[in-house]
């Protein structure tokens, strides 16, 4: 996909006029870098199509969380299996944290398995990476962790990109 094409700057644009993180998830997914991506907030119809303007296909997910209260998740990837299999697996349950639940969408957001089993075993664990790197990542990358250097660079490239727009 051509990125600096006027029509796809302006659909991300208009993603950033309603989230930055929405825009960057969405630029991520364009790129294949994420097989799916998971904005945890509602978006209406005109937010679905921008989604849908850049190639992605996307969906609202219902889930529960403990209260009961009904919360909405905007899920969005390149390929319709990812989302399918996403909306199969979690639509209409409740919100869980479990090792098996974290595995399963580590490996839809595209994490790194590594950082995965860091996570699960020991959340947060003190990982070197500079603040600058680790907080326009989704996953928390693991002590001297070879994957996430080598997906960085084109995650800054996009972050930096969604920040011009
Ligand atoms: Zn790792």
């Amino acid at each position: 996909m051509n990125l600096n094409s006027p029509e796809i700057k302006s659909c991300v644009q208009a993603l950033k006029d309603i989230d930055f993180e929405l825009a960057y998830l969405a630029l991520l997914a364009c790129e294949g870098l994420k097989p799916l991506s998971r904005w945890e907030k509602p978006l209406d119809g005109e937010g679905l199509l921008l989604l849908q303007q850049l190639g992605l296909e996307a969906r609202q997910i219902h889930r529960t969380v403990k209260t009961g209260k009904d919360v909405v998740e905007t899920i969005f990837g390149r390929e319709p299996g990812y989302v399918q299999i996403y909306e199969q697996r979690f639509g209409g349950r409740p919100v869980d944290k479990s090792a098996e639940t974290q595995r399963f969408e580590g490996y839809l957001f595209g994490y790194p398995p590594c950082c995965i089993e860091q996570y699960i075993a020991k959340p947060y664990t003190p990982n070197g990476l500079p603040t600058d790197d680790q907080e326009i990542l989704f996953h928390w990358a693991c002590r001297d962790c070879t994957i996430t250097p080598t997906i960085l660079p084109a995650y800054r490239s996009l972050n930096d990109l969604a920040s011009k727009l």
